[in-house]
Formats: structure tokens, sequence, C-alpha cells
């Protein structure tokens, strides 16, 4: 059933979080190939969100698996190539397709300026913008991965993880200070995968139902409130990403039940998210994006 926070109108089909064959950690699927697949699924709009380039001084204050930095993102080299391909889709395509062109930005704490250069320096290519969380800061200040491996999560994030609740609210507080940040933001942006953090949630064994969820415990509503009153403020949308879904230990989408019917309750729109990294995933569980 549609509800009135769905984005766009009933006869739009829109995936809003896909990546490209530039993309370092995806298959290397082309990406017309993939446009081709969701014009046969009836997509009518298809936003192409690349992992934007990392601020140049972030390796310093990185201190997870190099190989986790090194495939996170698109290279400042490759940015202007990245458009002209992303440009190149949507006239080729534009019969068919609305083709949207944009990036998914990671927020790092203390990187705001950087942040927001990219912003400027990109504003008049970026018509769709996914705000993500990927990194955190451990207590001593240095950043992790926090979906790259569930090694990197236990060399990282060690401390927290004794006290899930404290890894979880450090993880919604890097989001809402995300939330908040200024710069040249496009009109049409939503906060990316907003529970990434529960990735690994069926590894670590935290219980799903009751009092004993990490996820659920009153802090964590309380900054997802903070959350999504914000983004209603900017009139910033959700990522309803089904990657989840599919990940081994996640079997969930992103976001769970309760934050999805905290977004509703406050009209911040819910926008559907393959964030396909290869031909099989586009289009993967749209189904519940209608059932929702
Ligand atoms: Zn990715
Ligand atoms: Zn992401």
């Amino acid at each position: 059933m549609m509800t009135s926070n769905k984005m766009m109108c009933l006869a739009s089909k829109w995936d809003g979080h896909t990546h490209t064959e530039l993309c370092p950690h995806g298959s290397g699927d082309k990406t017309a190939t993939m446009i081709e697949k969701a014009i046969d699924l009836g997509f009518t709009d298809y936003s192409l969100t690349e992992h934007a380039p990392l601020p140049k001084t972030f390796l310093s204050s990185y201190a997870g698996d190099r190989e986790g930095y090194e495939t996170a993102s698109l290279t400042w080299e490759q940015v202007e190539a990245y458009l002209a391909l992303a440009q190149d889709l949507q006239r080729a395509y534009k019969k068919q397709i609305h083709i949207h062109i944009g990036f998914e930005l990671d927020y790092l704490a203390g990187f705001e300026s950087d942040r927001q250069d990219f912003l400027k320096r990109f504003a008049s290519h970026i018509e769709d913008l996914i705000v993500s969380v990927h990194f955190l800061p451990d207590e001593k200040g240095q950043f992790w991965c926090l979906d790259y491996s569930i090694e990197e999560c236990q060399k990282g994030f060690a401390s927290y993880l004794a006290m899930p609740n404290r890894l979880i609210a450090a993880y919604y507080q890097a989001v809402y200070e995300a939330v908040q940040m200024k710069g040249s933001f496009p009109k049409s942006c939503r906060l990316g995968h907003l529970d990434l953090i529960k990735k690994y949630q069926d590894y670590w064994q935290w219980p799903r139902l009751g009092a004993m969820n990490p996820l659920e415990s009153k802090e964590a509503h309380s900054l997802i409130g903070k959350i999504l009153d914000k983004a209603k403020e900017r009139q910033w949308g959700l990522d309803l990403n089904m990657a989840g879904l599919y990940k081994p230990y996640c079997n969930d989408s992103y976001p769970s039940a309760y934050i999805l019917q905290e977004a509703r309750k406050r009209g911040v729109p819910l926008v559907y998210g393959s964030d396909a990294h290869s031909l099989g995933n586009v289009g993967h569980a749209y189904y519940m994006y209608e059932r929702i």
C-alpha cells in the first residue's frame, strides 16, 4: 500500500541509490547494463550515487585496513570520469528513464569543511545526494570502517562492542551531526542506510526482540527522534535501503521497522534504494518497499 510519505507520484518507480562500474568495491558490471535492467523492471527514475572521494587528509586519521580505505570511494582523479559517464548515460537513456546524477557522501567528524568544499565544487552537477556514515572514530579519535568486515569492527571497536549500546549511540551521534551539516546541499537529499551499524547484528547476537536489543534502547530511540526531526526540518528523506536484507548477518532492511514508523509519523519521505553494486542487485526487494 502506498503511503503519503512515499516520494514522487504513483506512476513513478525510483531507485534512489545505485553504484557504477567505477566503484572500487563493486562488481565492475557495466552501469549501462544495470540501467537497462532497471528499465526492464519498469523503473522511471534511477539515481547514480557513487561514493564521493574521501578527504585528502583523512588517511592520517584512519587506523583501519588499508584496503578498506583504498576501496571505499572514487579517487579525486576519478570524479570527472564519473560525471562524464553519468552524463553520457543520462543522455543515452533519456527517452526511457530519468537518470539523476549524484553522490553518496561520507560524513566524517572533523572533516566538515572538506565535505562542504566538495559539495560547493561540484554543486552544478549534483542533482541528488545520499549522506552516509561508514566510518566512526574509536575512543582515541582514530577512524575505522564500520561496514568493511567483522574483523575490522572487532579490532577498531572492541571496547564499544563490549557494550553495544555505546557503539550504537556513537554511531547515531555521528548521523545526527551529519544531518546538521551546513553547506551547498542539493534539494534532493537523503540519509543513507540510517541504521547501517546493525550490519553484523546477528554475528554479535544482538537480541532482535525485547528490551535487550541494543538498537532499540531509550538512548538510541531518542537520537533517532532527533535525527528524524532534523531531517524533516531540512526536507531530507531516508534511503529505504534493501542491501541489508541480503547481508548474511544483517537480514533486515536499513532502516528497520521502528525507524520507518517514526519517519512515517513525521512525514519524512522514504525512497527505495537497491544500493546496487552489481547487475544482480538492481531492483532487489522493491516489492518490500511497495508493501511498506
Ligand atoms: Zn559501496
Ligand atoms: Zn553506503
